[in-house]
């Protein structure tokens, strides 16, 4: 069986806070995926090769073994249930929070008081789902892809259930952040079968990047 690695990430912020912790563990990665219109990308190690991927399909292919190990945000991970992975370290990259918003002139409180049934469009459905259903808040979720802040705006939704972090698309588009609902940061998986198949080879990635993830704290 070969030793190869395949780590899968995403482009922008997880690529580029990933680079920080492959650095620690001796992999440097020689291409740029902005300006490259590559998936796989080659590392100085023969052996280490880095996908791009989606940002929510990292633990998929992690899942099935495409990719060894993987980063993905916890957001991604609890939609998609970690079904296949092993969670072993939150890298503590990517930080955010996963918030409820609403339009500015929204009165949140008083309609959760009332149990008025909301209406709330998010991308994180699942997550959102157990939230509401934890308050015992009836809610009717719509699923959206992108743009979440535009849906109160437009009357599609009363909230949002989207991720933050300076908050500043929120102002920019006249919204409330109302309730948060759990802090964000990202994960490295691992695929449950390399982890028994590959565990010589991926033991010194991992405590490096553990290593690294720790002495960012
Ligand atoms: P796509 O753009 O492919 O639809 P995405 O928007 O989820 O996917 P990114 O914007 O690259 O992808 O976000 C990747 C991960 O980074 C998210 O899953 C989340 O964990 C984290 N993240 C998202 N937004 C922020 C933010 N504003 N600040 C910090 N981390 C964030
Ligand atoms: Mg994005």
């Amino acid at each position: 069986m070969s030793q190869q690695l395949t780590l899968a990430l995403s482009k922008g912020r997880i690529f580029e806070e990933t680079m920080p912790l492959l650095n620690a563990a001796g992999i440097v990665v020689t291409e740029d995926p902005e300006t490259s219109r590559k998936l796989i990308l080659q590392t100085n190690d023969p052996g280490v090769r880095v996908i791009i991927v989606r940002a929510s399909d990292v633990p998929t292919y992690v899942q099935y073994g495409a990719a060894d190990f993987g980063v993905a945000g916890k957001d991604v991970l609890l939609e998609h249930g970690g079904e296949g992975l092993y969670q072993p370290i939150d890298l503590n990259i990517a930080r955010c929070r996963m918030s409820v918003a609403v339009s500015a002139g929204f009165n949140y409180a008083s309609a959760v008081r009332q149990g008025a049934r909301l209406r709330v469009a998010t991308k994180y459905t699942e997550t959102a789902r157990q939230h509401f259903a934890a308050k015992g808040v009836h809610v009717d979720l719509i699923k959206l892809y992108g743009s979440m802040e535009l849906a109160p705006l437009v009357g599609l939704s009363d909230a949002i259930v989207d991720l933050v972090s300076t908050g500043s698309t929120l102002r920019a588009n006249n919204l409330v952040e109302v309730e948060e609902i759990m802090q964000i940061s990202s994960r490295l998986v691992v695929n449950q079968a390399a982890m028994k198949m590959k565990r010589e080879r991926l033991q010194p990635i991992l405590a490096a990047f553990e290593r690294a993830a720790a002495a960012t704290l």
